[in-house]
């Protein structure tokens, strides 16, 4: 089922929660609503389930609008950081709920729901606890079977608001692999809401990243996280260096040290920062006119990756970079050489409303 949000816009009061909201998801999509606190994940998230009105714009369903349907009526299943489970029924009974309280007439036979009920416990690999109480499961476990249970009435969209927001880490890992492995096999039109940017990049087809209530950039894991179209959105999915300095001639000059910035080619003397992410920033141990020297001060090995926090010699700033052990080896580092740093891609915005 695909989704379409047409010009969405929510207010409570006089506080505007959502502000022009447009995303068009496809069919089979695991979309990741991600932002901070308070950017309006949660409100969107209800207003596609019906549980909230918008002020303005409206909701489509493949080709119908669904904006003044009731929520029953969407056939949308839910998962929410504390989905409470029904604590005085088992695991299989919570599975089978939603299809046991249908109407009489699409209500599927005795049999029926125990085959769906036991391939859905299979799915979640609850087998062992099919006849346990919530109360003595883990909270991963108890996830699991909420998600089974708003799987068992075939959704159209499968939406999720933080779903594994109150498990530990380790446990966090592990069920977003599995909600990946689960998606590829449904193929449910998803939509889940984060604040946290790995979850995202772990798990999505697109990222929708939010702020105060708008679309700051809609992409995929790579494009979000590689050519962000703001510094908000360079801030928020990532670690990330700042070259600050002024446009001369379409290039970012910073005392000796400039790169091209051809896209603002005119703007003279203005002030402005180049962007880079610690793997765009490029390592040299020979001494080149177009790279700035900095010292290395701590050396991190990262399973595969190692990174770097150096100290710019002109500036004082501090970078970070990120290399293969390959390269790193390859340049024999230690901490207190002197190397050259240059970005390999570096993206120019000139400050105007936001601080940096
Ligand atoms: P979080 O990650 O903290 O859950 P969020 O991105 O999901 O945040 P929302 O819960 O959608 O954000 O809230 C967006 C803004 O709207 C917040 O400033 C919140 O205080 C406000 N808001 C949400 N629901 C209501 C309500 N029922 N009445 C008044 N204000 C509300």
């Amino acid at each position: 089922m695909s989704i379409q949000i047409r010009n969405i816009s929510k207010s409570f009061g006089t506080f505007r929660a959502l502000d022009q909201i447009n995303i068009d998801i496809q069919t089979g999509e695991l979309i990741a609503l991600l932002g901070p606190s308070g950017s309006g994940k949660t409100s969107l998230l209800r207003i596609i389930a019906g549980l909230e009105a918008a002020n303005q714009g409206a909701i489509l369903f493949g080709d119908e609008d669904i904006t003044h349907v009731s929520t029953k009526e969407r056939k949308v299943g839910f998962v929410f950081q504390h989905y409470a489970l029904f604590r005085h029924m088992t695991v299989f009974d919570n599975i089978a709920y939603g299809l046991r309280v249908r109407p009489r007439k699409s209500r599927p036979s005795k049999p029926e729901i125990e085959k769906k009920v036991k391939e859905l416990i299979k799915l979640v690999k609850l087998e062992a606890f099919s006849n346990r109480y919530p109360s003595h499961l883990s909270g991963g476990q108890r996830q699991r079977v909420a998600l089974a249970r708003a799987l068992a009435v075939e959704p159209k969209v499968l939406l999720l608001d933080e779903p594994f927001g109150a498990l530990d880490a380790k446990v966090r890992k592990d069920l977003r692999r599995w909600l990946r492995k689960l998606h590829n096999d449904y193929q449910i039109t998803s939509i889940f809401v984060t604040h946290d940017q790995e979850e995202a990049l772990d798990v999505a087809d697109r990222i929708v990243v939010m702020n105060e209530g708008k679309v700051e950039q809609i992409g995929t894991p790579e494009e979000v996280y590689d050519y962000p179209n703001s510094p908000f959105v360079y801030h928020f999915l990532g670690n990330v260096n700042l070259f600050k300095g002024r446009l001369h001639n379409g290039k970012l000059r910073q005392g000796h040290f400039e790169v091209d910035a051809p896209e603002f080619l005119g703007a003279e003397n203005t002030e402005a920062v180049g962007y880079v992410r610690p793997h765009d920033i490029n390592i040299e141990r020979e001494k080149s006119p177009d790279a700035v020297a900095a010292t290395v001060i701590y050396i991190h090995m990262i399973g595969a990756v190692v990174q770097l926090e150096l100290i710019r010699t002109d500036t004082g700033d501090v970078l970070e970079a990120e290399l293969t052990k390959e390269h790193f080896r390859s340049l024999n580092l230690i901490t207190g050489v002197e190397v050259y740093v240059k970005p390999k891609q570096l993206k120019v915005f000139i400050p105007e409303d936001y601080s940096i």
